[in-house]
């Protein structure tokens, strides 16, 4: 039985990792300071012998003896990485800085969570992992943008200084139950407005695109890149290549609700990127990995469970 680290554990991903791990036959320890996560989103787990909960911040350095990392913990959504930007940069880079002399002093291998924030508003289209990115390094979005590539130049460099193992996965947006209803993503906002009947928020004229990747794919994926052959390191994209507008997101959400929602539109936010779609070709051949649930599918699930929220 491997004992495995999850940073991030309580909050949207990772506490479905902690599921995945679980049913694997894995004592997971899971480290969260419940900055945006939440013990609900773990209580179902909290009677398992082979779970463990542990409240600590990454920035902070971490002893403990484990086989395994994968570092999530991060806030994600706009409002939230932005409210203490700070925070998030330090999150990011001292938290990576400090999982990685942790990896490093028990020869271990660490996975961690990137993101297709690292494409910045991206001038190639769609994304390839090779594309280096269009990143603004003063706008409201580089806390993250660039604290998460920061994070990524240090995984690289303790791999090649210290012959670490290493796995980057660079997430696409991701949704599935356990989005946080209050932290403003998209897919939770318009889902939370359509049932509420309130309006929904198109920020901007709507046409800009995301490509929207199902919480279990997800986690397939991140599975299937830690199990991967020694010496794959990535960075490699996981994400779902279906793209779509916000328009046509408000769309479908109204017809599986059925909603009476009217769309109203709000300022785009800056630095928003216009566009976003990953390409999967390496994630397909070296993980032999492929998102298989459809948006309508995924968001039919999503809409249950915050049915059973409101
Ligand atoms: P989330 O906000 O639900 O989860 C992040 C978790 O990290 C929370 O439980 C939070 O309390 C914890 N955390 C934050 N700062 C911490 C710190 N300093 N020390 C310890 N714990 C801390 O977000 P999520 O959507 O589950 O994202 C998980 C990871 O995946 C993040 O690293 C995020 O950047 C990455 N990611 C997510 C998406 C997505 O669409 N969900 C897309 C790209 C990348
Ligand atoms: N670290 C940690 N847990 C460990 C080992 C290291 O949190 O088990 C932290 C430690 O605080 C250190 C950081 O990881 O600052 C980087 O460790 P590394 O060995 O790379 O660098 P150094 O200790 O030489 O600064
Ligand atoms: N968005 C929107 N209305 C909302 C929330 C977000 O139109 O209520 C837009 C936002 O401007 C962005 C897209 O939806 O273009 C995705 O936003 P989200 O915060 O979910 O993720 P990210 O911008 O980090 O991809």
């Amino acid at each position: 039985m491997k004992r495995v680290l999850v940073t991030g554990g309580a909050g949207f991903l990772g506490s479905h990792l902690c599921d995945k791990l679980i049913t694997e036959g894995n004592e997971v320890l899971c480290v969260d300071n419940l900055y945006t996560g939440s013990k609900s989103n773990i209580h179902h787990l909290m009677d398992y012998k082979n779970f463990e909960f542990m409240r600590h911040d990454i920035t902070f350095p971490l002893y403990v003896e484990v086989d395994e990392i994968y570092n999530l913990a991060c806030p994600a959504s706009p409002i939230h990485y932005q409210f203490d930007p700070v925070q998030t940069t330090k999150t990011s880079v001292m938290g990576a800085i400090n999982m990685l002399g942790l990896a490093k002093r028990l020869k271990i291998k660490i996975l961690q969570a990137s993101t297709s924030e690292v494409y910045g508003d991206p001038e190639v289209h769609p994304q390839p992992e090779s594309y280096k990115g269009s990143v603004s390094t003063t706008g409201i979005r580089a806390c993250y943008d660039e604290g998460k590539r920061c994070a990524e130049t240090l995984f690289f460099d303790y791999h090649r200084q210290h012959g670490l193992e290493i796995k980057v996965m660079r997430i696409f947006n991701t949704y599935g139950p356990r989005m946080d209803p209050e932290d403003g993503r998209v897919v939770s906002n318009f889902i939370v407005q359509a049932l509420k009947g309130e309006d929904i928020t198109i920020f901007g004229d709507g046409s800009q695109t995301r490509s929207f990747c199902y919480v279990d794919d997800n986690i397939e994926g991140m599975y299937k890149l830690m199990n991967s052959r020694n010496g794959f390191t990535g960075p490699v994209n996981i994400g779902n290549p279906g793209e779509f507008t916000m328009l046509e997101l408000a769309q479908l959400i109204l017809e599986l609700t059925n909603s009476k929602s009217k769309l109203v539109s709000l300022p785009l936010p800056q630095d928003d990127p216009l566009q976003r779609q990953p390409v999967i070709e390496l994630a397909k051949k070296e993980l032999d990995w492929d998102p298989r649930i459809q948006l309508e599918d995924g968001l039919k699930k999503t809409i249950s469970y915050f049915e059973s929220l409101i």
